[in-house]
This record gives C-alpha cells, structure tokens and sequence, in this order.
C-alpha cells in the first residue's frame, strides 16, 4: 500500500481477548466502541467463540466495520478435551493451568494475522503475555487489557513490591498497602500474593513484564471514579493509560443486540413483569458472575438468608434442573413465591440492574459486574471470591463507601471456595442495605451519584470519551 493510501485508510486495530466471559464481554464492547468512532476493528479469537461474538455485535449500527477472524486452539496438543476454548468449559479444576499453558499454543496463529493483516495496534489481553514479543517483530503498537480498576492495578504493584503480608504474624492481623493512596487495611488470606497459588507472584511477575515491553493499557473505569488511584497509575507507577469506560454503558442504545456473553435463560417480559410490581429501591439482586462456584451447604446459607431478610431478591444461579435441587432448603421455592425469582442460567443483568426496582446488587466484585452497578447506581452487598475480587471490595466499601462486606475471609481459586459466611450475615446485609437507617440512605446517595458520574464520562465531550478520542489521535500521529 502507497503511504498516501494508508494515510486515508481508516485506522485499523485488532483486538486479541481472552477466552473468559469476564473478559470478552468488555472487550467486545470496547471493540464496538471503537467502532462506533470510524476505526476499523478485527476481533480474533478461536471458532467456538466467534458465534458468542457475533450475537453481541449483529445488531450493531457499526457491524460494517467489525471483522472476526479466528485461529485454531489446539486443545489436544494442549492436554484439553477437544472444544476446551473458554474458560467456561474448563471441565474440572486441574484443566485449569493448562489452559492457561495452552494459550502459549496460540501465538503461532496470531503472529501469521499480524503478518496478513498488519494492524495499526493490538489491544490483547493480559494473559497473552507474549504479545509484546510477537507485536514487535511486526512494529506494532500492543495495549494490554486487564479487566481491572486502576485501583487494583495499583495495589497489585504496591503489594507485589512491598509484601506488607510479610510483616504481620497472624491470618487474622491487618496490614496497610503501604504507599497505596487511601490507608487501606487487609489480611494477608485475603492477598493472593501471600497465598501464592498456582505460583500466582512469578505470573504476576510476567504480567509487569508484559505491561513495560507494552505501549500502554486501556481500562474499563473512568476518571472520576478512582482520581486518585488514576493518578497514581500513570505518575508514580509511571505507565500510559486510558481509561474509557464504563464499557457497558457505551453501546446500550436501543438498536443494540441485548446479548452479553450468553443468552439469557429468562424471558425479558417475565423478569420485568416481575420487577414492575416492587416498590423502587426494594429487591436485592444477588450473582457471582461467571465463574466462581459455590458449595450446596454454602448455596443454602445464602438461600436461608435471603428469605429471613424478608426482603425481595433476583439470584442468579449457575445450577440447572438437571443439577438436582440439593442446594435448596426444603420447600424453598413455594415459599418464597412473590418475593424472590431464582433465574438458574445466565441472567441479562445489566438490564436488571437497571430497573428501578433494584436497590442493591450482592456481588463477588468481578470488575465487570462492579461497575455494572456503578452505573446502574446500586449499592452493594460485597462477597469477594478470587482474581482482584477483595481489591475491588475495598474500593467499594471503603474508597467510595457504596457497600457492607460480608466478610469474606479467605481468597481462592475456582475451587474450595471460602464458606464461612453464615444465612444470619447474609440476613442482616440485606436488611442494612435495603433499609431506612442514615448509613442506607448515604450509600445510596452515593451510589446514584457515581451513576450519574458515569454516564456523564460516556457522553459526547465526557472524560471517557476525550480519553478515548485521544488515544485514537494518538495512534493516528504513530502513522508517521
Ligand atoms: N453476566 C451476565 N449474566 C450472568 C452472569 C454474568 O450478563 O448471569 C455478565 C456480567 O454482566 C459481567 C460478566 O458477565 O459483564 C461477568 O464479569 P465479572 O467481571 O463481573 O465476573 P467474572 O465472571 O469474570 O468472575
């Protein structure tokens, strides 16, 4: 190509996401986002998980300008059951790092893309560790997606360098994140970085190395929601970001797909028939997101606390029919007709937490999920599991002071999840949360503030929004 045709051809970038709902669902939006401004896009995955992508993008006004290109992973030379492509059908926790060690597989593939396609950047996420390598024999910008907050950005590399965990003697002591804006306190099981599972600080490690051999990253907050966290992310830890969302406000206009990640298991007209009858800021929306698994015994606890609380809920169950209804306490389901709707599958939960009716949103704090609700201006009930989970917490409760923790104790990893949080915790959350008290009303407050913050970045001339028109400049100056 002449250099004065690339310069009138539209600037053109790949996005590279890994194969986890967490991170594709972002990703997609993010695509679509771009999209939206004119940029050409190729989305590359594997074929089982091009037709999930497709579905979200279909009735996209700028599906004109979104391409999806696929490479093989080869699940069999990676020790995975044929079909094994997202997280999602990892069939037992010992699968779990070798796939991870598979993704390594595909780099042969993305590099013969690169060299057909020559994008302008790659924005590929965080677990293509070799990106960097690969996108430097082709002379191209790479942008690591995280999925994260800057404030877990920014914590992961205090405590990655400091090891506060080191200074205290027992699981129940507290440290401070030494250096991390905010004075926040945690316990050493609550770190993954103590814990150390599956050698999670030499990956941590490899994650840095990544991210320096990288032109910057792009994430999925906005600044007025982590200033000072921002701040510190790009002037003390000294790296390039923009931040651009929240993502899923981006492409909510009417003519979009409603599809996120999977199909919903309910009937849009059924869910919202529901929720029409509640009084505003009356229900509790309860999901743990995508992944993280919950014993019976524990699924129990919480059912048993849902229906003491008195109040109405949402959950969102990953268990099927065919699952057995071993985690239910008797006579469950009559006896709460009318007050809770168990949607067991895949719920539309951005349009849940949309409705009114929705007063508070009980979490595992995965980020997407997070700010979902920022968005949508709900408090939250926080119940951290694993990844940047208990990160995320404590941006919640204590930085913006939008929610009560239950009090989960321990981190963990897909499996063994901690259960030692009791129906009566999960009882008396939902009454705080749902109720009349100041500390309620204040929360709430908050919470529908950040929502209106957050729609505010995402508009024309908004702070995401500029951010991202930056970037976009930004690359287009790279052309030379
Ligand atoms: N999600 C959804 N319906 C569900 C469960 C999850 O739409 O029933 C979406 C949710 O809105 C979010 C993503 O899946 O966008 C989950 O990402 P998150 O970071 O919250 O948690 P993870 O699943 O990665 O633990």
């Amino acid at each position: 190509m002449s250099s004065e045709t690339i310069e009138h051809s539209p600037l053109h970038i790949l996005f590279f996401p890994f194969m986890g709902h967490g991170h594709m669902i972002p990703m997609v939006d993010m695509a679509k986002l771009f999209a939206s401004k004119g940029v050409k896009i190729t989305i590359l995955t594997t074929p089982i998980n091009a037709p999930s992508i497709l579905k979200a993008i279909e009735k996209s006004k700028t599906i004109s300008n979104i391409n999806i290109q696929t490479i093989k992973f080869p699940c069999l030379e990676a020790g995975l059951p044929e079909g094994c492509e997202n997280v999602d059908s990892i069939p037992s926790p010992q699968f779990v790092p070798v796939f991870f060690k598979g993704l390594e597989l595909l780099q042969e593939g993305f590099e013969q893309q690169l060299s057909l396609l020559h994008p302008d950047c790659v924005v590929s996420d965080m677990f293509f560790t070799w990106t960097p390598d690969s996108t430097a024999k082709f002379d191209i910008p790479r942008i690591v997606f995280y999925g994260f907050n800057f404030f877990a950005m920014c914590a992961y590399e205090c405590v990655r360098l400091y090891k506060p965990y080191e200074n205290v003697s027992s699981d129940s002591e507290l440290f401070v994140i030494p250096n991390l804006p905010g004075e926040i306190k945690m316990t050493r099981m609550q770190v993954a970085e103590y814990l150390n599972i599956g050698n999670w600080l030499e990956t941590l490690t490899k994650f840095r190395e990544s991210e320096e051999k990288s032109y910057g990253v792009i994430v999925n907050s906005f600044y007025e929601l982590e200033k000072d966290y921002a701040d510190y992310y790009t002037k003390v830890i000294g790296r390039r970001a923009w931040s651009i969302g929240p993502l899923s406000l981006s492409n909510n206009g009417k003519e979009q797909s409603k599809y996120r990640g999977k199909e919903a298991s309910i009937d849009e007209h059924e869910w919202k028939k529901w929720l029409d009858t509640k009084e505003a800021n009356s229900v509790v929306y309860v999901s743990f997101g995508s992944i993280a698994e919950f014993s019976d015994s524990h699924m129990k606890e919480i059912a048993m606390g849902l229906e003491a609380s008195g109040k109405s809920f949402i959950w969102v169950v990953k268990k099927s029919k065919k699952d057995g209804d071993a985690w239910l306490p008797e006579g469950f389901e009559k006896r709460i007709e009318g007050k809770g709707l168990i949607i067991r599958g895949w719920a539309p939960q951005v349009l849940i937490l949309e409705h009114e009716a929705i007063g508070a949103f009980m979490s595992h704090c995965g980020w997407n999920s997070t700010l979902e609700g920022v968005a949508a201006g709900v408090p939250f009930i926080t119940w951290p599991v694993a990844a940047e989970q208990f990160y995320n917490e404590k941006l919640v409760v204590d930085v913006l002071k939008t929610g009560v923790s239950v009090g989960v104790k321990r981190w963990c990893l897909f499996s063994n999840v901690d259960d030692s949080v009791k129906w009566d915790t999960v009882e008396k959350s939902v009454r705080k949360i749902l109720g009349k008290e100041e500390e309620a009303e204040e929360m709430r407050k908050k919470a529908k503030l950040l929502s209106r913050l957050a729609k505010k970045a995402v508009e024309e001339g908004g702070s995401s929004d500029l951010e991202l028109d930056a970037f976009i400049a930004e690359l287009g100056s790279l052309r030379g």
